[in-house]
């Protein structure tokens, strides 16, 4: 709820409160800052990239080595608030990618080849891993339709699923307890800089604060203009839930996340979900090149037709005892900068203000790192792990 006020001073903003947002406004009220989270929305909510059950992560992150202390980070600090809510929020059922690396046919989020690169990563970072041939991989995972004889198997046990909306919550129970102000359904119009002070026009009043944070997903295009209106794109992308004939080989003991590249074919790769509430079916998606979109003229579903094509193409032909009956669907977007990485840096006229977008596509895992990265920027004027392949001059 927004605070009855026309006029609100505080020394940090943060603008909108999905993943990226409730991940950075927890560490900052931790270390005292006084913050304001505002939100269009009452997250956690299915109107932005942050929605639907689960997120894959793993630490070998086959994107590059500047994301790896990202992901790192993050699994210690979702240890951490386990502990602190009691509660899971992720389930490291194992993060399995298959491919035939020798063919050089899997290229995904900006990475040339992504198992060879996962591979790489985790020999240059030593994260635990399993390296498996066709045959381990087909007496291990009968829910396999059919592996190559090329194709290889890289298992990192310690990754599996995080649980999105679960951790957007807790971090901002967490951040209100510590102390920050949030407001909910309160949309932010505009941000203006005079001298070292931001402006931001929002539906409930004027706030003034010393730094600002945009963490506005999908909507950051719009609410900054230039230059992030012509460097970002924003792509709808589907995800389905189907029936089993047995939900037991698909449990998260029994399977693990995988990222399959079935053929040589970008088109042929998909995502699959272990299950841990039958009820919802089987989770498989995959990320795919489309139209640059308006994004707040998409509903929150995906249509019947693309979950049954779905299925027909992929997980009919691949995977064993699912379904085609589709229990759900729904849809959500990427926000993608042309290199299928992240934007982590000051807005270039204003620079109290400082621009989050970390998805194209692969951002969740990142969260938690980013956020508390970001907080240290703002209460230590530098953060621990290096952010600079992230920045913006990139794209200027
Ligand atoms: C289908 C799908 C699958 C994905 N799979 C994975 C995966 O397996 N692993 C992985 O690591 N990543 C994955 N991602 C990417 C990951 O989910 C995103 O990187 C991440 O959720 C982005 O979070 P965000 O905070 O930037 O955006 P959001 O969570 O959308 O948050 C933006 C928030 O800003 C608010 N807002 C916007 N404008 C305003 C305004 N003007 N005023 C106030 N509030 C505003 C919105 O209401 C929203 O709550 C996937 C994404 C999708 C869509």
């Amino acid at each position: 709820m927004a605070a009855n006020t026309t006029e609100y001073e505080t020394d940090v903003i943060v603008i909108g409160l999905g993943a990226m947002g409730a991940s950075t406004l927890y560490p900052l009220a931790k270390r005292g800052e006084k913050v304001l989270g505002v939100d269009r929305f009452a997250p956690p909510h299915a109107k932005g990239s942050s929605h639907g059950g689960t997120r894959v992560t793993r630490e070998a992150v086959g994107e590059g080595p500047a994301y790896v202390p990202l992901a790192v980070r993050s699994h210690q600090i979702i240890a951490e608030l386990e502990k602190e809510f009691d509660r899971t929020f992720l389930v490291k059922s194992g993060t399995l990618i298959v491919g035939s690396p020798m063919t050089g046919a899997t290229p995904l989020h900006g990475a040339q080849d992504f198992l060879a690169s996962s591979i790489a990563m985790a020999e240059r970072f030593g994260i635990r891993h399993e390296i498996m041939n066709a045959d381990e991989l087909r007496a291990r995972y009968p829910q396999f339709r059919a592996f190559r004889d090329t194709d290889r198997g890289y298992l990192e046990p310690n990754a599996g699923y995080m649980l999105p909306e679960a951790l957007i919550e807790a971090q901002l129970e967490g951040a209100r307890t510590a102390g920050a102000e949030i407001w909910t359904d309160t949309v932010v119009e505009k941000i203006e800089q005079q001298g070292g002070k931001v402006t931001v026009t929002t539906s409930a009043g004027i706030v003034k604060a010393k730094r600002a944070v945009v963490t506005a997903g999908a909507w950051t295009r719009g609410l900054l203009g230039a230059p992030f209106d012509r460097i970002l794109t924003v792509t709808r992308q589907a995800i389905h839930w189907y029936d089993a004939d047995d939900f037991a080989p698909f449990g998260p003991g029994r399977m693990p996340v995988f990222i399959w590249f079935v053929t040589d074919r970008l088109e042929d790769y998909f995502t699959g979900f272990p299950v841990t509430d039958p009820s919802e079916g089987v989770k498989m998606v995959a990320s795919r090149d489309t139209p640059d979109i308006d994004h707040e003229k998409i509903g929150p579903k995906a249509e019947l037709w693309e979950s049954n094509e779905f299925y027909e193409k992929h997980v009919g032909p691949n995977m064993v005892g699912v379904k085609p009956d589709v229990v759900n669907n729904a849809a959500c977007f990427y926000t993608n900068t042309p290199d299928n990485g992240f934007i982590i840096d000051n807005h270039p006229q204003m620079d109290k203000v400082l621009v989050v977008s970390a998805c194209s596509g692969h951002g969740f895992k990142h969260s938690l790192g980013i956020g508390e990265a970001v907080a240290q920027v703002i209460h230590d004027g530098k953060s621990e792990i290096d952010l600079s392949a992230f920045n913006l001059a990139r794209f200027l």
